[in-house]
């Protein structure tokens, strides 16, 4: 027997029609990348979105194209996604710090037909575009004043594209698992792998992130998402903000301490969220300046391991409560996150930071487990440690065009790749990446847990962890060092530092000191790279 309620397609659309319709005054606010802070609202951003999709279906674009977008997050960049998605075409976010030759393999790879752009990078993208055949139209994301000379033959000033459509279009009536949205992982082994989002599952997604032990929004936030709308569809916030009528508050091209101190503070941000390097940047401003976070309520932080010394700063220095969160462009992203159950409530000081080192429990709406090499499960005791695998209804189910099908099995689980264990409330942890971690003689450990100790020295800016062969125990750990500017951090200091915290087999063999860690396009550490750096590297002794 079948339910009587009425079918109401899940469409991104909708949740603009919502956000102008309930809380259509409730601004954007924009650091534009032409420099001035502008302001615009939900109802005037649904206004251009509209004429972004008229447009679009004027200059022949379809469902399913795919379109793309290299840009900041700016209220224009909004606007192109919610345009591109009413005409049912795919907006697809391109990484600007990805290497060219990237960005041309996923284009083709993708058959990108269109492409906004933000004025910083057109550059780039004069020399790319003769590479992409299917790219027709470039539409630079600012106004005709502000409109260089450009070799594209196909450019046009967005808000002067603009002025030829009335608004007057009726988003298309789609399949709510027709394609929405694409994002490439960053691809640190073999080629990028692109993840196909639908209207279904942005929207699910935006319910899932919502949620009070999630990200916990509603109208009377001011929210402003650091992450990318090109990274992993900035956490969902792009969808969610809009879903509950939270202010949003983009910062465009300037992510340094100073500009996202004065939007946090002018502003007044309830809630933020990035990755640990933005907030490092961010800190070191404050400490500097003397500074304080009057307004903030919480910052949520992943991509990588939040290390403890920026929660512990955040919440003992500043009042800001540390939601860490973990995640995959696979997953939409989120996928855990760090919000306190009343079975941990009674957690201080270094409980509670024990506690928080850990990326989190699920939200309804992700299923997770860990297993052994032969997918056996693992039992939810905190330290036994396997195979991380998810499934929901906004985890991929395969990615484009067929790649990476050993990752997906027939029940449904997406092998995320992570190592991991679960304790008994169902709080998460990230031991590493799975062709990260060491193993010594037959035992894991675990890198992220040594950099985050490493990076609790007060002399060290950044600390990556890799296995460097042993002729005894297979791997054993190096641990790379960046200085703090002025800090002189030693090798036995380094290592009398981390005894105790950790057991001593995981002690790292040597410690060595570079000017620089190398980072991905998405700002993870280059593990490959690294070891590449260090493949001559031997322990003293061996
Ligand atoms: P991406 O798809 O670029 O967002 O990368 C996803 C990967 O980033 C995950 O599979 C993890 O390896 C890593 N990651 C994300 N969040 C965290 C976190 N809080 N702690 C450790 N690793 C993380």
């Amino acid at each position: 027997m079948l339910g009587l309620m009425q079918e109401w397609p899940l469409l991104c659309h909708k949740i603009l029609d919502y956000a102008a319709a309930q809380h259509g005054t409730r601004e954007i606010v924009t650091r534009s990348v032409e420099g001035p802070i502008t302001r615009t609202n939900y109802r005037s951003v649904r206004a251009c979105a509209l004429k972004v999709a008229q447009q679009l279906d004027r200059d022949g674009y379809r469902e399913g194209d795919r379109i793309a977008t290299l840009a900041w997050n700016t209220a224009r960049h909004l606007e192109a996604w919610y345009g591109i998605m009413g005409i049912g075409a795919v907006y697809h976010t391109l990484n600007p710090r990805l290497f060219p030759e990237q960005l041309v393999w996923i284009m083709n790879h993708a058959e990108d037909k269109a492409l906004f752009v933000d004025l910083t990078f057109l550059p780039l993208v004069e020399k790319l575009a003769g590479e992409v055949a299917s790219l027709g139209k470039v539409i630079v994301l600012t106004d005709g004043a502000a409109m260089p000379e450009t070799s594209l033959k196909n450019a046009v000033a967005y808000e002067e594209w603009l002025t030829g459509a009335d608004g007057d279009f009726r988003w298309r009536n789609l399949d709510e698992n027709a394609a929405a949205g694409m994002c490439y992982t960053s691809g640190t082994t073999g080629d990028p792998k692109g993840v196909l989002y639908s209207h279904r599952s942005n929207v699910l997604h935006a319910f899932i992130a919502a949620q009070p032990d999630a990200l916990n929004l509603g109208s009377n936030e001011s929210i402003m998402p650091v992450v990318p709308m090109f990274h992993a569809n900035a956490w969902g916030i792009a969808h969610t903000a809009p879903m509950v009528g939270a202010k949003i508050v983009m910062p465009g091209a300037r992510m340094d301490g100073e500009a996202i101190y004065e939007l946090l503070d002018s502003e007044k941000v309830s809630m933020t969220a990035a990755v640990p390097t933005v907030w490092l940047m961010l800190l070191q401003y404050l400490e500097e300046t003397g500074k304080k976070l009057p307004h903030l309520n919480r910052v949520v932080i992943g991509g990588s391991a939040c290390p403890r010394i920026m929660t512990q700063k955040f919440q003992d220095n500043y009042g800001v409560d540390v939601i860490h969160a973990w995640g995959m462009t696979e997953m939409s992203p989120l996928g855990t996150l760090g919000s306190i159950k009343p079975a941990y409530a009674q957690l201080t000081g270094d409980g509670k930071l024990d506690l928080q080192e850990k990326q989190g429990f699920p939200p309804f709406g992700v299923e997770m487990k860990v297993t052994d090499d032969e997918g056996n499960e693992q039992p939810w005791d905190g330290k036994t440690f396997g195979k991380l695998k998810v499934r929901g209804p906004a985890v991929a189910s395969a990615y484009y065009a067929g790649a990476g099908a050993e990752q997906f099995d027939e029940e449904g689980w997406f092998d995320t790749g992570d190592v991991s264990h679960i304790d008994k409330f169902g709080y998460m942890q990230i031991t590493d990446r799975a062709k990260d971690v060491i193993k010594s003689g037959g035992e894991w450990i675990s890198s992220i847990d040594l950099e985050n100790i490493a990076v609790g020295h007060p002399d060290v800016a950044e600390a990556a962890v890799i296995g460097i062969s042993h002729p005894k125990w297979d791997e054993r750990p190096l641990l790379v060092v960046v200085p703090k500017a002025g800090g002189k951090p030693d090798r036995a200091g380094i290592l009398d530092y981390m005894k105790g915290k950790i057991a001593k087999w995981w002690i790292p063999d040597d410690v060595v000191f570079v000017d620089e860690i190398p980072h991905t396009a998405t700002g993870k550490i280059q593990k490959i790279t690294l070891r590449q750096q260090f493949s001559g590297y031997r322990f003293p002794g061996t």
